[in-house]
């Protein structure tokens, strides 16, 4: 694996595999890398001939400065990391050559996807530096396919209208999420956590899977799912920032389970932020025959 720090470098090992007509998958990242990152390297690795990882902690997406700064960072590891998972180019670009002097362009995406969730805490400007991350990132390497994770669910919708609203030439792939074995998603940030706190940050699966029992259960109104949600994670300790239920395409909320939608929340734990969502799934509705039988029993028992 060879690791590249200037665009001109990159488009030059690239063009080697372009001209062979050969797929280029790029995985963005900020690095510190994990298993969930990795999980989306092999995925390049298996569908692409040529595997670019990029690995630059972007600065105009951190509204917290103090969050900028100890963002864990560790090169190193991750390019071994990276070459072991199947990447072929390490691009590990300054912020002089991504933001080079006078530069002045940003690429938003307007509109409720960007207004809600995410960008109630983190401001406007997150999700800005994000897409403008990301076109500029996908001009450099102009892969045939870019991956990323459901973890960051709001930010992969963003990132696909990003990519269907300006006919940029890329595919974008999603990864499930990537847990620890207890549940805890996997993130750069877990690194940040005291071992009080990564207990404590168990909260927020604990959460998800208390709403999707809730569902299995039967329950489909958004207010009791969302209690169920919220009072889990009150009583580990962790306070919700935001508990959301939303039509998974849209991001609106949804008032009642009648379809998969996407569970969503965010909380801080010490210091560090977290965000963790799950797909949840109605009950099937009961049929004729378990209708009957409950009725049977509620007769039977008044
Ligand atoms: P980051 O380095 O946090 O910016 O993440 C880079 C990419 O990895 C993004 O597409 C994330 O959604 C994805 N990612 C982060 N954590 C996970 C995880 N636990 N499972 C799967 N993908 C993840």
């Amino acid at each position: 694996m060879r690791v590249v720090r200037t665009v001109t470098e990159l488009r030059a090992e690239l063009a080697c595999a372009r001209a062979q007509r050969g797929t280029i998958g790029l995985v963005p990242t900020m690095g510190a890398l994990h298993e969930g990152h990795l999980s989306l390297i092999r995925s390049a690795f298996e569908q692409c001939e040529t595997v670019v990882v990029s690995l630059f902690v972007n600065p105009s997406q951190f509204n917290e400065h103090s969050d900028l700064e100890r963002y864990p960072r560790s090169e190193a590891r991750d390019a071994r990391l990276a070459a072991r998972a199947g990447a072929d180019l390490l691009f590990a670009p300054s912020a002089q050559e991504v933001y080079p002097g006078g530069f002045a362009t940003s690429v938003e995406v307007l509109g409720g996807l960007t207004e809600k969730l995410e960008a109630r805490s983190r401001g406007s400007e997150h999700f800005r530096g994000v897409t403008t991350v990301v076109t500029k990132l996908l001009c450099m390497a102009l892969p045939d396919v870019a991956y990323f994770g459901q973890k960051d669910a709001q930010q992969l919708l963003v990132i696909k209208r990003l990519v269907a609203d300006l006919n940029l030439p890329v595919r974008i792939e999603a990864r499930p999420t990537v847990r620890d074995h207890d549940g805890l998603a996997l993130s750069s940030r877990n690194a940040l956590l005291s071992a009080r706190e990564r207990a404590r940050a168990l909260a927020l699966p604990a959460a998800l899977e208390a709403a999707r029992e809730s569902a299995r259960r039967g329950e489909r109104r958004a207010e009791a799912l969302l209690a169920a949600a919220r009072t889990t994670m009150e009583g580990r300790g962790v306070e919700p920032e935001y508990v959301a239920l939303v039509e998974p395409e849209t991001l609106n909320e949804v008032p009642t389970l009648e379809q998969t939608a996407l569970l969503l929340l965010a909380a801080r734990v010490g210091e560090v932020r977290l965000i963790d969502n799950s797909f949840i799934e109605p009950a099937p509705a009961p049929n004729i025959s378990q209708l009957q039988s409950r009725e049977a029993v509620a007769q039977c028992n008044a």
